[in-house]
This record gives C-alpha cells, structure tokens and sequence, in this order.
C-alpha cells in the first residue's frame, strides 16, 4: 500500500463563487481525501483550510495544481504538514458592548487573554450603531488549568478597568437556545423601587428609603427590612397603590426585550421581591407567563402593614426559578434571570445566564454579565441576536 501523508492547506483572498467546487474538484483529481475542512468569507475576503490525508507521490502534483489555481484567481497558498491532533480545549462565549469600543479597550482586552493563553477563534460584530457590540469565541489551551472563573474574573476586571459592559458564557447549545427569563421588577424591569413610591404616599418616606437602601446593599436582613418597610405603611387605602401605579415607568427596551423573547418562544415572569398588587398589573400589561412577589395584607381596603404567604426573598427567588423551569420542563441551563439587587444573588447564579443590570458592584462581581445601560433589550446581544434580527423581530 501507498505511503499516506496528512496535508494542511490553505487559501486566502478575495472570495468568489465556484472556489470551493474547484478546490474539492482538485483533491478528487489527485487521490486525496478531505479529513476537515473550515471556511469563512468575511468582508469579501475567503478563508478555506482543508485537512487531507493522500498518497505521498500526489502531494506535488496537487500542490502544483493549486498554485495554478490560486494564481490564476488571485489567491494566496498556504501548506504544511498535519502531523499533530488539532483539538481545541473549552470554549466561551464573550460578549463585550459599549457605546463605543475603544480601540485601547481592545488591546487590554486581547492582552489579558493572551496572558492566560486564551485563543481567540472566532470575532463578530453584533452591532455597530448606537451601541457596539462584539461577539468572541474563546478557547482555553488543553494544558492550561485555567477555569471558567478565571476567564470571567481576567475579561471583568479589563471591563471595569475601560468602561466597557460584559458576558462571559460557556460555548455549547445551551446558550444558544434558552428558552425562559426571569426578571426582577423594581429598578429592573420598572425604573422605580415601588415600595418608595407607596411611602411617598403614606408621608413615610425617608424612613422606607433609608431601610431600602440597607437592604440593597446586602446590610440587612431581607426578611426584617421588608417586614419593617411594610408595618410602616399600616392604615394606607387599597385605592392609593392604583395612583402609585400610574407613577411607575418601565425600564427603557423593556417592552423590545419581551417583543423580540416572546417571538422567540420563551417563557417569561416576573420574580419580585416587591407586592404581587404591582407585578400582576405589569404581568398582564406586557402578557407575561407569570408574576411572583409578596402579598401585602389587606383588611376593610387599608393595608394592614403586614405580608400574607411565605416572604420572596433571595432564597425563595431562587427557588421560584427553578420550580417554575422544572414545572415548564425546562433544563436551568436554557433559563435567563435578570436582577439588580442583592436579593437577585441566588436566582442569577441559578440560571443558566444571570445578568446584573445597573446592579451594585457586589452583584456585579458574582454574575455571568454585567450590563451598565440604560436599556433592557441590550439583554437580546447576550443571547447572541445580532442588531439586524433584533430590528426584523421587532418590525417584520
Ligand atoms: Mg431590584
């Protein structure tokens, strides 16, 4: 039998139709058979690499074809022996965004992996407008003993550093295909904390603000600071949550997110640690799939200033999450949590994404990505839609 060697080659240069027939045309001609083969045309330029194993009396004859063929069409030949396995270790998703990406952005950036020995495989834009946006896929070498958070911890301290908002996800169908969102409400889907708008109401409020803000700071003890806030509004009227209703605003891109989520099939709700009274008004304004939050207690139409049911608080949101994926028969890998405070801690890391929006820097630190816009359909470049299927979602 014939000796067989394995051939890397490689065409570069300007990209027209019929190369890739002539090319395959060429290896048949010459015994070889096609092991791999890998091609991208980006920005009208081609890259064909094909991997082949052929006797070794055809490696000239095939190769002096293809320089023929490259230089009668204007493109560069590449070879080399493949004597090795190419294989590449884990790969992640990056998704890094900014009104504008700077170029200085970019050079730490590919710095910083570089020094971890992080290749960078594949680079896309996904938007380029008000907002840049770039798509990278990442590999880690076999060798390396680099996990995923070291790579998450390297692209957000750059992030931080240069101003920039990021995802690090792990590469595989499961970030390609979620199919459920969960989002927190106040500050996250709605701009307002409703409970200091309720006060506002009931004239308490620097007192409910003051608790609030300890609260979101991790300081204290959801369960006692909500227990508080709440036994300070005993005596308000039923009918004054509907005029604070009226002073809620939505979160800029928050009804583009759900648009853009619905057409897509997912499963979407509201886990608030918030007052149901408030997230089944904006469940049923927006046609979501379902609203959780604490009942406030309600005697002769006045608050009573206490809570009824089990408190939603960091664990419970959680909880509810995985409830409600498990209820849907969906894997936590295909789920989206969306959050800001640090009672949202438990329910980002559960899902298989969990996004910080606008969140304090302990909740940043923890999550998969970080967004620091003001509009919540920014979430749609994490789940990797670029600008142009975002804009056909919401128009066509
Ligand atoms: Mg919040």
């Amino acid at each position: 039998m014939a000796m067989h060697e394995k051939l890397l080659i490689q065409l570069n240069g300007r990209d027209c139709p019929g190369i890739f027939a002539s090319v395959t045309a060429l290896l048949k001609e010459h015994n070889a058979e096609l092991t791999d083969i890998q091609q991208i045309s980006s920005l009208g330029r081609l890259s064909l690499v094909v991997l082949v194993e052929l006797p070794v009396l055809d490696i000239l004859p095939l190769l002096r074809s293809l320089k023929q063929f490259c230089f009668s069409n204007g493109l560069h030949l590449d070879f080399e022996p493949a004597d090795q396995e190419r294989t590449a270790g884990s790969q992640y998703a990056l998704t890094i965004l900014s009104s504008r990406l700077r170029p200085e952005s970019l050079t730490a950036l590919g710095r910083a992996l570089a020094q971890q020995q992080i290749n960078i495989d594949r680079m896309y834009f996904l938007a380029r407008s008000n907002l840049e946006c770039l798509e990278m896929t990442v590999s880690m070498p076999l060798s390396g003993d680099g996990s995923f958070a070291d790579i998450r911890k390297t692209v957000f301290e750059v992030a931080t550093a240069y101003e920039f908002d990021a995802a690090v996800q792990q590469e595989n169908l499961f970030r390609r295909s979620k199919r459920m969102i969960v989002m927190d409400m106040d500050s996250t889907l709605i701009r307002q904390e409703v409970i200091d708008e309720i006060a506002d109401f009931a004239g308490v409020k620097n007192k409910v603000s003051e608790i609030t803000e300890r609260a979101m700071r991790g300081e204290l003890d959801f369960n006692q600071a909500l227990t508080e806030r709440v036994a300070l509004l005993k005596g308000l009227p039923v009918s004054e949550l509907d005029k604070v209703i009226e002073r809620i605003t939505l979160t800029p891109g928050a009804e583009e997110l759900i648009k853009v989520l619905k057409k897509m099939g997912f499963k979407i709700a509201i886990i608030s640690g918030g007052f149901t009274h408030f997230a089944e008004h904006f469940r049923k304004k927006l046609g979501l799939d379902g609203a959780y939050a604490n009942e406030l207690e309600i005697q002769d139409g006045k608050l009573t200033g206490r809570v009824t049911g089990e408190i939603v608080n960091r664990e419970r949101k959680a909880q509810i999450l995985k409830e409600w994926a498990a209820r849907e028969k969906i894997p936590l890998e295909q789920t989206v949590a969306v959050g800001d405070g640090a009672n949202d801690l438990d329910m980002l890391k559960t899902a298989g994404l969990g996004v910080a929006f606008n969140a304090k820097p302990l909740v940043r630190s923890q999550s998969q990505a970080f967004i620091n816009q003001a509009g919540l359909d920014v979430i749609l470049y994490l789940l990797g839609l670029s600008e142009q299927e975002q804009r056909q979602m919401l128009y066509d």
